[in-house]
C-alpha cells in the first residue's frame, strides 16, 4: 500500500480563519493534511520572514473544529516551519489559502497567500494558492472542492520545478462557474493610492490603498478570467528576470 501524500495547508488569513479550515477539510480526502498558520491575520504581508525574533509554534483549537499548528510569523515563515520543523521535510504539496479576497495583478507581489506558496516553490515543493474572489459574503465551497482536484492532479503530473500556480475561485454557485481558464498575471489601474488626512490633533497622516478602476491587461489575463466566471489559473515562476529587456540593457554597453 502507497502512502497517503502529505499535504501542507498554509494561510495568511490566519488560523481561525473561515477559509484555511474549508481548505484542510476538502484536502484531508487527498492527503493527510498538517495545518501551520500565522497566529493572526497578516493579509498583505508580502514575503517577509523573520530572522531578528524566536518563532514559536503552538497546538490551538480551531472554531471550525479540529486543531493546528499556530505561528508567531509570517505565512512564509509557516511554511518554512511546517516543512522543515513539523513535518521533517516530508511534504509533497503546499496549498495557501483559501484568502478571502482575489489574488490578482499586482497583488501578487503584496499577497501574503501567494507569498507563502513562492516559498513553497523556494522549498523545492509544488505549490499552490487559492482565493476566492469575494470580500463580503465569500462561499468557500467552490474553490475548496476545485482544489482538492488540483491538487490530486498536481501530486500525479508533478509541476516544473521553481513554478507555482496562482488560483483564483469566483465567488459564484459551482453551476454558475464557466469553466477554468490558464491565465497570466494582469494588471489593474487604481485611483486614489494616498488619501491625506488630519488626525484629531491636527497632525497630517496618511491611508494607504485606493480603488481598483478597472482590469487593464485585457483577455487571457486573470482579472479577466475572474470578470467572465471562469477560474483562474496563472502559472507563476520564481525568476523575475525581465528577459526581454535583459537584450536591449546589454546594448546599453554600460561601463
Ligand atoms: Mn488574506
Amino acid at each position: 500500500m502507497t502512502t497517503r501524500p502529505r499535504i501542507l495547508v498554509t494561510n495568511d488569513d490566519g488560523i481561525y480563519a473561515e477559509g484555511l479550515a474549508a481548505l484542510r477539510d476538502a484536502l484531508a480526502e487527498v492527503g493527510a493534511v498538517t495545518v501551520v498558520a500565522p497566529e493572526r491575520p497578516r493579509s498583505a504581508s508580502g514575503h517577509a520572514i523573520t530572522l531578528h525574533k524566536p518563532l514559536r509554534i503552538e497546538t490551538v483549537r480551531i472554531p471550525w473544529g479540529g486543531e493546528g499548528c499556530a505561528v508567531n510569523g509570517t505565512p512564509s515563515d509557516c511554511v518554512v516551519l511546517g516543512i522543515f520543523a513539523i513535518m521533517g521535510g516530508r511534504c509533497d504539496v503546499v496549498v495557501s489559502g483559501i484568502n478571502l479576497g482575489p489574488n490578482l495583478g499586482e497583488d501578487l507581489t503584496y499577497s501574503g497567500t501567494v507569498s507563502a506558496a513562492m516559498e513553497g516553490a523556494i522549498c523545492g515543493k509544488p505549490a499552490i494558492a487559492v482565493s476566492v474572489a469575494d470580500y463580503e459574503r465569500p462561499d468557500y465551497g467552490p474553490a475548496a472542492r476545485f482544489t482538492a482536484r488540483l491538487v490530486a492532479r498536481v501530486l500525479a503530473e508533478g509541476l516544473p520545478r521553481d513554478t507555482l500556480l496562482n488560483v483564483n475561485v469566483p465567488n459564484l454557485p459551482e453551476a454558475e462557474i464557466l469553466g477554468v481558464e490558464i491565465t497570466r498575471q494582469g494588471k489593474r489601474r487604481y485611483e486614489g493610492r494616498v488619501e491625506r488626512r488630519q488626525d484629531p490633533r491636527g497632525r497630517d497622516y496618511y491611508w494607504l490603498g485606493g480603488e481598483i478602476i478597472e482590469d487593464i491587461a485585457g483577455a487571457g489575463s486573470d482579472g479577466d478570467a475572474i470578470m467572465q466566471g471562469k477560474i483562474s489559473i496563472t502559472p507563476l515562476h520564481l525568476d523575475l528576470t525581465s528577459h526581454a529587456f535583459a537584450k536591449t540593457l546589454k546594448g546599453w554597453a554600460l561601463r
